[in-house]
């Protein structure tokens, strides 16, 4: 929608996009649990499925209708206009998890032959589709450490035979005469098509530095008009607390599961970014048919009158665990964005990639107890408001352990390199009362 008011994204969240005379004046947006919607006339539906299917572009005072529920339902349109608000996107298309969000963007913007760079660690979904599914299209992946400079991230892309390389312009398709007039055209080209980022990275909360990453794929665009495609995993510090494309980033995504839904009753995912873009991966969704259902769509827009109460709250609560947890003997070290401390993993370049990156730190720890496996299990079998699972960002602190849970399948050699030590417990804060939640952790940690 074009027509935003100028309010802020707290006052939007209940009305914008919802027009109630279109609903028997309901205050809510209904579940429209239906498949298929009814045309007035053969004409209309015609007219439709022209615009629908980019056969034509829409009037100047066209209204689209709908069509079938896995082009577009309302839900799911209301749900997608209102999630923009946070991220000052133009554009948002909604899935039915976050994995569907990931893999629908990459099978969109990556092709045979192209390379996508990649911070690791990336959550396990993720990284499993990197490392299975897309060499099965000869799509090549890089990793680089979450926590590279500029310098080094080049080095890597070069040294992996991926930077730029100068193509004559016959090659590029112009043919030799063609070439010619394009002035010799010798144009710079480089194979990667996609920069993915994950920042905060799970669990170690390194941050990836995303202005940077713009900066690389500019450099790798080379004289191309086009450049890699920056998308960043936005899960863990949600639209609140970052905002990866007004720091240049092309798409943000999310896993809805977590910060977005925030109850832990739902699964789905989202990905944002310019109407050029997001029109094509929604073009992509809907012959992959990845889009949310009416339900989702719905319980999201329950989810989003709430979000920042629930993640001011978390944050508030996740800080006062933070200074116990510094506190605490058992406890060795601590891993929390912006966060400097005795304790605290956090470097000086984490700091300044901080201070330029984040808005606050979010509600995600980790930290790890003196001993290792056996110490790590015995506090999380001690705790017992909080409960012992993985996935975060709901209503419920959750902890868990990475090493043997949901980093399970990396590489030890990957793991020691990262810090998923065996000590190494993740603690997604709730919105309990945080006194509830420190009394939990000290009885729990006294356990060891
Ligand atoms: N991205 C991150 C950072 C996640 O933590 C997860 C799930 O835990 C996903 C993506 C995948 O999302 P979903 O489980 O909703 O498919």
């Amino acid at each position: 929608m074009s027509d935003r008011p100028n309010m802020h994204p707290e006052s939007l969240m209940m009305s914008y996009g919802y027009r109630p005379e279109l609903s028997e004046g309901a205050i809510k947006c209904p579940v429209f649990q239906t498949s298929t919607y009814v045309f007035r006339t053969a004409e209309e539906g015609k007219a439709f499925f022209e615009v629908a299917y980019g056969l034509r572009e829409k009037g100047a005072d066209e209204e689209m209708g709908l069509i079938y529920s896995r082009i577009n339902h309302p839900g799911l349109e209301i749900l997608q206009d209102r999630l923009t608000l946070w991220d000052a996107a133009e554009s948002a298309a909604v899935f039915e998890s976050g994995m569907a969000a990931i893999t629908t963007t990459f099978l969109e913007f990556l092709r045979p032959g192209d390379v996508l760079l990649h911070s690791e660690q990336l959550y396990g979904g993720t990284d499993h589709f990197i490392r299975h599914v897309l060499p099965t299209f000869n799509i090549k992946a890089i990793p680089f450490p979450a926590s590279a400079t500029e310098e080094e991230l080049m080095a890597i892309v070069e040294r992996e035979g991926a930077g730029l390389a100068y193509v004559d312009g016959a090659e590029e398709g112009f043919g030799a005469e063609g070439a010619a007039a394009h002035g010799g055209a010798r144009t710079s080209r480089s194979p990667v098509k996609m920069i993915y980022v994950e920042t905060p990275a799970n669990p170690t909360n390194t941050l990836v530095d995303i202005e940077m990453c713009v900066s690389v794929a500019k450099k790798l665009g080379g004289n191309n008009k086009e450049r890699p495609i920056v998308a960043v995993d936005n899960t863990f510090l949600g639209p609140i607390w970052q905002h990866p494309l007004k720091l240049g980033a092309d798409l943000v995504l999310y896993s809805a599961t977590k910060y977005l839904g925030g109850h832990s009753d739902l699964i789905a995912g989202a990905c944002l970014g310019s109407n050029e873009l997001i029109t094509r991966v929604k073009t992509m969704r809907t012959f992959l048919g990845t889009m949310a259902g009416p339900w989702t769509s719905w319980l999201l827009l329950r989810s989003l009158e709430t979000l920042k109460l629930r993640m001011e709250q978390q944050l508030l609560n996740t800080k006062k665990v933070v200074e116990f947890l510094e506190s605490h003997p058992a406890v060795i070290s601590i891993c929390y964005p912006g966060y400097e401390s005795p304790k605290s993993k956090a470097t000086a370049r984490d700091m300044e990639v901080y201070a330029r990156q984040c808005l606050a730190q979010g509600a995600m720890i980790s930290f790890e107890v003196a001993g290792g496996e056996a110490e790590a299990f015995k506090v999380l079998n001690s705790l017992k408001m909080i409960k012992l699972a993985v996935s975060l960002g709901g209503t419920e602190s959750l902890a868990e352990h990475p090493a043997t849970m949901t980093h399970a399948d990396v590489p030890l050699e990957l793991k020691s390199r990262i810090g998923v030590t065996p000590g190494l417990v993740r603690l997604s804060v709730g919105v309990e009362h945080y006194s509830d939640i420190i009394e939990d952790l000290k009885s729990a940690l006294g356990s060891i």
